[in-house]
């Protein structure tokens, strides 16, 4: 499995950095954001080094489908309302046009009673 030991989110996978995790199996992570927009926001990350979602490739296709798939099981176990009113964002920030400052592919899910600091 692909790391990068001077990555912060590759340390937090190792437990170098200490998270409030919300989800973990083989292949993913999930915790709180350290600094968040809103009443939910969590980031999901493959425990592999994937640099951004501009580095995904066909062999990343299960491990993102996985990822995916656990958004609304987290979302709503973390306080995200239930859809339509509830609901939460989902966003991947991508290289530099995309404002992405860590250079680990994550994923935010960010939601709950607004309004929000940011978002
Ligand atoms: P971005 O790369 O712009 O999508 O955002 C990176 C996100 O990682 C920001 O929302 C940060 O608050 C968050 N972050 C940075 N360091 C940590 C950390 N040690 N634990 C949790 N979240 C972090
Ligand atoms: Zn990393």
């Amino acid at each position: 499995m692909s790391h990068d030991p001077n990555c912060i989110f590759c340390k937090i996978v190792e437990g170098k950095i200490p998270s409030r995790k919300v989800y973990e199996d083989d292949d993913i992570l999930a915790f709180h954001d350290i600094q968040p927009w809103a009443p939910v926001h969590f980031l999901l990350i493959p425990k592999e080094h994937v640099t951004s979602m501009a580095h995904v490739e066909d062999a990343h296709g299960p491990m993102l489908g996985k990822l995916m798939t656990l958004i609304p099981k987290l979302a709503r176990q973390e306080g995200c309302r239930p859809y339509p009113e509830g609901g939460f964002r989902v966003i991947v920030n991508t290289g530099g046009d995309g404002m992405q400052e860590v250079q680990h592919l994550h994923v935010h899910v960010i939601g709950g009673p607004r309004p929000w600091k940011k978002g």
